[in-house]
């Protein structure tokens, strides 16, 4: 699915931290929003979301605009970086929670919670809670959980983020298997550079809320599109 954002403005109060920025994912493709901390990722995402409402522009979803449509109603599964695991739910009570809120048979929601495990690979710890996993594992139950609805967008926000160095990247093309096997459209948020290279088709540079170049990785690194882009890539002309 196609996701065109146009002309995006959100404030805080007085504060205006995204003015005016335009982002398109081609249908199946997936994008980093790679930037410093506090240049707007999240905030982005979140719009995309639905859980923020925007101030200016239009967001659609292919041919639809869902601008005005509420999280709930929007065919997007996020994974944020703590994951959001409900601590009280066993794993398949976690990853079938959307699908129990849109009131499916309890069979059906069995059916599709086994899917997505063997999807993710946990198929054997669907009774186990949060806590009795390891941080990979808990990663994994969230991607299920994201996906369980067969959404058409998929949100992460700096998923990797909280996992340990050699998790981190076997997450990395893990969740890039996911991605190509669903072939789901997806935007990871991510301050690592390594990571957005490595796990997407084009990454969008971030800078004070918007976008400062936007390219495939080797692109980017061959021809930075300004002293901002080169420095940050560490790589100064
Ligand atoms: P990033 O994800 O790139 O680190 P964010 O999108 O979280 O950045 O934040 C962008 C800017 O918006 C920052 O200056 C941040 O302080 C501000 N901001 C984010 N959320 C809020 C909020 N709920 N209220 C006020 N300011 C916010
Ligand atoms: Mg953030």
């Amino acid at each position: 699915m196609r996701i065109e954002l146009q002309n995006f403005t959100k404030r805080f109060g007085d504060t205006t931290v995204i003015e005016d920025m335009s982002l398109s994912v081609a249908s199946g493709e997936m994008i980093a929003l790679l930037g410093p901390s506090g240049c707007g990722k999240s905030t982005t995402l979140f719009a995309i979301s639905g859980i923020h409402r925007i101030d200016g522009g239009t967001l659609h979803f292919g041919d639809r605009d869902v601008t005005r449509l509420p999280p709930q109603d929007r065919p997007v599964g996020v994974v944020f970086q703590n994951y959001a695991l409900y601590p009280h739910m066993s794993v398949a009570e976690n990853i079938g929670f959307p699908l129990r809120v849109q009131k499916l048979k309890p069979a059906e929601i069995k059916s599709r919670v086994g899917e997505m495990a063997e999807l993710v690979q946990i198929g054997n710890l669907l009774k186990r809670k949060p806590q009795q996993l390891s941080g990979g594992q808990q990663q994994r139950v969230a991607l299920a959980r994201a996906l369980v609805r067969k959404p058409d967008v998929l949100l992460l926000d700096e998923p990797l983020a909280n996992l340990d160095a050699k998790l981190r990247l076997e997450m990395r093309s893990e969740i890039r298997r996911l991605q190509r096997e669903t072939g789901i459209t997806a935007i990871l948020v991510t301050h690592d550079q390594i990571e957005a290279m490595s796990m997407c088709d084009r990454i969008a540079l971030m800078k004070d809320g918007r976008i400062e170049q936007i390219s495939t990785p080797a692109e980017m690194y061959e021809r930075p599109a300004s002293r901002y882009v080169a420095g940050f890539l560490g790589n100064p002309p």
